[in-house]
């Protein structure tokens, strides 16, 4: 069986947060899958077919954005033309959104709901059709090679028990955040909560301030009524909620606690210090919350490994498992972990040219972007280099045996 080796590796970050370095130079993949880690004098080269040389680069899984609200389709104004007319005239389409984040190191994205698909329902059965539609798309959808987790459903007056069924047996396991459906109260939102839980999906809360027109805030009472599996970007959606809304999420539950690129800074860094303190890392992911009226950055997702590990004291190989492996763990995927048997989604990244940190670590420790030399999704390389980020200083290559 034909085999792509990646050596010449500098640094192996896992993306798992108790093990982030792996002490090895080498991976191999076969049939899209990492099928060793080692030193390259433990392979022989007849056994390979394409060779990549890393040049002393970082690999790191590829990043998980956990917050993204997919476009559907190829058509692009934003739901702002229905709720926010002054921000309608951005489009997106979604070849270039996908193959964008795909150069900024994304392999893996999860919806949080398609509320940038032009006047979107807002019934029990367009919620459901829009969630199965999307979900459906995007199982085929593979621009840039990108993953794509989509068809989150909105949690709508009207829905029963039998439309979690319904969905759940047709592959639908994402609920949109709650909050941005007509089901706005704990009580009106928890029974639909149990649906979904029986059903085996994962449900997403919006928190803090409003985002869109007829959506309300809300802080760790609401949210620990309801119960959702994730708290979407406790720094902001954009607006945070307070600190002690967050510091009681920290100590009184265990709900999974996200970062996003929109949000907060301050707070960002003020919630990484409390989550650090109470040893409670393992239970942060990071998203990105675009493409919407407030951001469309591909390299928003890059910017949040850099975000955590230059604004807290956690190492930056440590930050990138808040962005791979943590998101796969909770969501039960079979990436963003450098581990055999995992799907082979990985980048290599190195410090841009002129940064003042010699690798890729260090860079993103002194605040710089990282450049991408490349990005391989399923054993497969989709770009080498990146076309958005900085220049890395080491350059990989590769040759056909
Ligand atoms: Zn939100």
């Amino acid at each position: 069986m034909k085999r792509t080796m990646i050596t010449n590796i500098g640094v192996m970050v896992s993306g798992d947060l108790e093990r982030d370095i792996i002490d090895a130079d080498t991976l191999v993949i076969e049939n899209g899958m990492i099928c060793a880690i080692g030193q390259r004098d433990d392979f022989d080269l007849k056994d390979m077919e394409t060779i990549i040389d890393a040049a002393g680069s970082t690999l790191i899984p590829g990043l998980i954005e956990s917050h993204a609200h997919p476009v559907l389709l190829r058509s692009g104004p934003f739901l702002r033309d229905v709720h926010l007319p002054e921000l309608g005239k951005s489009k997106v389409y979604i070849s270039g959104w996908l193959e964008s984040n795909m150069h900024a190191g994304v392999t893996t994205i999860l919806s949080a709901g398609e509320l940038t698909v032009s006047g979107r329902g807002r019934s029990a059965l367009a919620a459901k059709e829009l969630a199965l539609a999307a979900h459906l798309v995007f199982k085929h959808l593979r621009y840039g090679g990108v993953k794509v987790h989509a068809g989150a459903l909105f949690l709508e007056k009207g829905l029963v028990e039998r439309d979690f069924k319904e969905l759940a047996e047709q592959g639908v396991w994402l609920v949109a955040e709650i909050g941005l459906g007509t089901i706005q109260t704990p009580e009106e939102a928890r029974p639909m909560v149990k649906w979904a839980h029986k059903y085996g999906m994962k449900v997403l809360m919006h928190t803090g301030g409003s985002s869109l027109a007829g959506s309300k805030s809300s802080g760790a009472e609401e949210i620990m009524a309801i119960k959702p599996d994730v708290v979407c970007h406790i720094n902001g959606g954009p607006t945070a909620m307070s600190m002690e809304s967050i510091k009681r999420l920290v100590e009184e539950t265990d709900f999974t606690l996200e970062l996003c690129y929109i949000g907060n800074p301050k707070v960002l860094f003020e919630s990484l210090k409390i989550i650090a303190e109470k040893r409670q890392l393992h239970r942060v992911i990071c998203g990105s919350d675009t493409p919407g009226g407030q951001v469309f950055s591909p390299t928003s997702m890059l910017q949040m490994v850099r975000n955590v590990a230059s604004m807290s004291d956690i190492p930056a190989s440590k930050a990138v498992a808040m962005c791979t492996g943590n998101t796969a763990r909770i969501f039960g995927l079979n990436t963003g972990k450098i581990e055999v048997g995992r799907e082979a989604d990985c980048i290599l990244i190195d410090a841009p040219l002129g940064s003042v940190g010699q690798d890729s670590l260090s860079a993103l420790k002194a605040g710089d972007v990282p450049g991408i030399c490349m990005v391989m999704i399923d054993g497969e390389i989709v770009a080498m280099p990146s076309k958005f980020t900085p220049t890395p200083i080491r350059q990989a290559t590769f040759r056909k045996l």
